[in-house]
């Protein structure tokens, strides 16, 4: 996936991306091991799959205490219309200012007592449609009960009206869902998703009908690039009316050693092979189905 990624990024001569993809295509490439235990480098991007999976899991753990104190959470969704390639950027950032006025509206209002305070968390996600070659960013958020979620609702409907003509739909009622949060881990998992799926359902309708597709999964690389592009600088998540407690974070200590040894990740094997010895880290051997959906699940054609 990377290195498809790289390839988008070069023919575009993006060369700032370049350098991203080639962080991550190496995160934890070369490690060092000591005394049962492992040390590498983190690319920390958000499109790398390890480095986001420790993101989601760290947000998970640090989120979950207060949300649970919450009485009647809701989970929302706010959309827009689907868009082209070309103009997804401009709705992305669209969506965070609307976002932004309503919290500002809501802010003032608290403050003169006129309103409940707007409290809750939000992640922004943005899926592909193959079939379409759309793009449909939207928001997931969780309120700490139902009277947020349904004025947060009420106000983006509102903001997203066209003010010379009514009747033009941007932002359709029936997409903008609401229901209330049977299962707060779940739901979690559900918001902090964290930007894009690597992989899309190659049939879109299937699914809606409840069927079974048998097209496997696939990665359309140029739309990963796109999307990523589009959401770069914005805050994928964010939390709104509230605070966590303080944490302390310890600090890491360090230790002198002498005994360890070198690792470089070797594609070919796909393990980590010792530079003195040869031998293979982990015997990690790729099951089929995932080797088949790496080699030909990717998909490098522009939308
Ligand atoms: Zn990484």
């Amino acid at each position: 996936m990377m290195l498809g990624l790289i390839d988008v990024s070069k023919s575009k001569e993006d060369f700032q991306r370049l350098k991203s993809y080639w962080n991550t295509f190496h995160c934890q490439s070369k490690i060092i091991s000591s005394k049962n235990r492992i040390y590498g480098k983190y690319c920390k991007n958000r499109f790398c799959t390890l480095c986001s999976a420790i993101r989601k899991a760290d947000i998970i753990h640090r989120y979950y205490p207060t949300l649970k104190t919450w009485k009647e959470p809701h989970f929302l969704t706010l959309t827009v219309k689907a868009v082209k390639i070309n103009s997804l950027s401009k709705w992305i950032n669209g969506m965070f200012r609307a976002f932004s006025l309503i919290m500002a509206k809501y802010k003032k209002r608290y403050q003169r007592g006129e309103s409940i305070q707007l409290v809750g968390i939000k992640s922004l996600e943005c899926n592909f449609n193959p079939q379409r070659k759309t793009y449909n960013p939207h928001f997931h958020i969780i309120t700490d009960n139902q009277e947020i979620a349904e004025i947060l609702r009420q106000e983006w409907l509102q903001i997203w009206k066209y003010k010379d003509n009514p009747e033009k739909i941007v932002v359709s009622s029936r997409a903008q869902f609401i229901r209330k949060v049977e299962n707060l881990e779940r739901d979690l998992i559900e918001v902090i998703k964290y930007g894009s799926k690597i992989f899309t359902e190659p049939d879109i309708k299937n699914k809606s009908k409840k069927q079974k597709s048998n097209l496997a999964p696939m990665i359309y690389i140029q739309a990963l690039d796109a999307i990523f592009t589009a959401m770069k600088g914005k805050r994928i998540f964010e939390r709104f009316g509230f605070n966590l407690p303080k944490r302390e974070r310890p600090q890491p200590k360090s230790k002198r050693t002498y005994e360890f040894d070198n690792w470089n990740f070797n594609l070919k094997v796909n393990d980590w092979v010792n530079t003195e010895t040869g031998e293979c880290l982990t015997g990690y051997k790729t099951p089929v189905e995932l080797a088949y959906l790496l080699e030909e699940g990717v998909n490098k054609r522009l939308y």
